[in-house]
């Protein structure tokens, strides 16, 4: 039944999983309310994730291969900073994209109310205006898609030279020493930033290796490209303690003397849910260690109060919360939908890229599946030598009764954009003769995936 005062569904959050569900309710018929605390749309990934990481990326990526180029015989001098552009060229990649979603709401007649929305009960929130009114909203499905934080460490002490992610984006000086803590996508992506500027940086991982559940091999050809970034990268070891001093933020690491000093240092050691203070508990719905458990519908256990996202578990990944999103929307519209993606592929837009989908090398030995596994080393590919990129590598995994592809690993320049056709190649059910026998245009990166798959039938390129 439609109430009165209200809509057929309330989105509770307007990032990428969030204005994804709200655009598809809107365009199957629903009337449809927006509720986003945040003065734009777009949350995490378009205002201080994914995107103004991707155009200080771009930057550094170039700087860097122009510097490379002087090996080619073409030289530009030393670059420099003029930081307030760059921020401004980051804020303008933003905007535009934040206001093209605004757009998108008004022309689907989507309803966005910006405050914080709170449940008070199974089919109402309560939503805190920003200009301190609230507004109740009554609904006959919601979609809970309020995204995560990043994790704030303890150990650390309130200064302004201690960042996490949106504070390391808003790029308030180049550090002459930067500690990054966490060797995750995040982390690297921002050293990989920040070393480009001028940098110098050290990393602290307290697993046994950057990346986790990466295969080795690949993280081996990125660390040996990146060395020269890096003072010190430290695993399996952790930050103890920290203080504010004038010099900068003296750092001690477990199993060393003497602290170390840093200009910035910035903590990316992980996010957790936004699963508190959406009052929850008064519409019935359970949280796990604060995310949202929800069935493959992204029901939670109140049927018509589903959730997506980062709120719902890992990976916490933009592309997800969008897949999500549109599942989440045909399941409230009435329409029969289930999120079933076999794989979701992950990248370090780093320089060079690492991007991997499904079934690791790593993973595969420890379940004890037998697969087979096909190197395609891009010192054997033209296009890689002609770009520079010869210390490439591309891997697929295929099950050794099949032949099915059911993982793949790329590192080197446009990984991300690569990984792509692997995952399409497991959804699809692919094996090793279809990758092989698709022709691939030469001379190209993406290419090394049908020679990769040419290597696992034996076959020589
Ligand atoms: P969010 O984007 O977190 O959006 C949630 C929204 O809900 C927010 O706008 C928040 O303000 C709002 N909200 C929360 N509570 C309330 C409430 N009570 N009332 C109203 N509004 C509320 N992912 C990728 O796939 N690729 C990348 O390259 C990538 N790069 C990243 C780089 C960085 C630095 C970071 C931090 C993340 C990156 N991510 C990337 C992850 C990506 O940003 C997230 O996975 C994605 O934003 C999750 O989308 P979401 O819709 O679940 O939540």
């Amino acid at each position: 039944p439609k109430p009165q005062a209200g809509c057929d569904l309330l989105v509770i959050g307007g990032g990428p999983g969030g204005y994804s569900a709200a655009f598809r309710a809107a365009d199957l018929g629903q009337r449809v309310i927006l509720v986003e605390r945040d003065a734009t749309l777009g949350g995490v990934c378009l205002n201080v994730g994914c995107i103004p990481s991707k155009a200080l990326l771009h930057v550094a990526a170039v700087t860097e291969e122009a510097v490379r180029l002087a090996a080619h015989g073409i030289s530009f001098g030393a670059p420099t900073v003029d930081l307030e552009k760059l921020r401004s060229f980051k804020a303008g990649t933003v905007r535009r994209l934040t206001d093209g979603l605004a757009q998108m709401a008004r022309q689907r007649k989507v309803e966005v109310i910006r405050g914080t929305a709170r449940f008070t009960g199974p089919s109402a929130v309560s939503v805190a205006l920003h200009g301190g009114n609230t507004r109740d909203v009554t609904f006959a499905s919601a979609i809970v898609a309020a995204g995560s934080s990043p994790v704030a460490l303890a150990m650390l002490p309130d200064d302004p030279r201690i960042v996490d992610s949106t504070g390391a984006l808003e790029l308030p000086f180049v550090p002459r020493r930067l500690l990054v803590i966490g060797g995750g996508i995040i982390g690297l992506e921002m050293a990989t930033v920040y070393s480009a500027l001028g940098a110098r940086v050290d990393v602290v991982e307290r697993l046994p290796n950057l990346l986790e559940g990466v295969d080795r091999d690949l993280v081996a050809v990125w660390t040996k490209r990146n060395a020269h970034r890096f003072d010190r990268i430290r695993t399996g070891t952790e930050v103890m303690a920290a203080e504010a001093t004038p010099e900068g933020i003296a750092v001690s690491i477990a199993g060393e003397a003497e602290p170390q000093t840093y200009d910035l240092v910035l903590q990316a050691a992980g996010r957790r849910p936004n699963g508190a203070n959406l009052g929850l508990d008064a519409a019935g719905v359970v949280l796990d260690g604060g995310f949202v458990p929800v069935d493959a519908q992204m029901r939670t256990n109140v049927p018509h109060i589903l959730a997506i996202g980062d709120l719902v578990g890992q990976p916490m990944l933009a592309h997800k919360a969008v897949h999500q999103g549109h599942v989440a929307a045909e399941v409230a519209a009435g329409h029969k939908a289930g999120f079933d993606a076999a794989v979701i592929p992950s990248v370090a837009y780093t320089d060079p890229e690492i991007a991997w989908v499904g079934l690791t090398e790593t993973a595969a030995k420890a379940s004890g599946r037998a697969v087979e596994v096909a190197r395609f080393p891009w010192a054997a590919s033209g296009r890689a030598i002609a770009n520079g990129a010869d210390y490439g590598l591309t891997k697929l995994l295929f099950d050794a009764q099949t032949k099915r592809v059911v993982g793949g690993a790329i590192v080197g320049p446009s990984a991300g954009d690569m990984i792509g056709e692997v995952a399409l190649g497991i959804e699809m059910g692919a094996d090793a003769t279809d990758i092989a026998r698709t022709i691939h245009p030469h001379p190209t990166l993406g290419e090394t995936i049908g020679l990769a798959a040419e290597a696992g039938l034996g076959l020589c390129t």
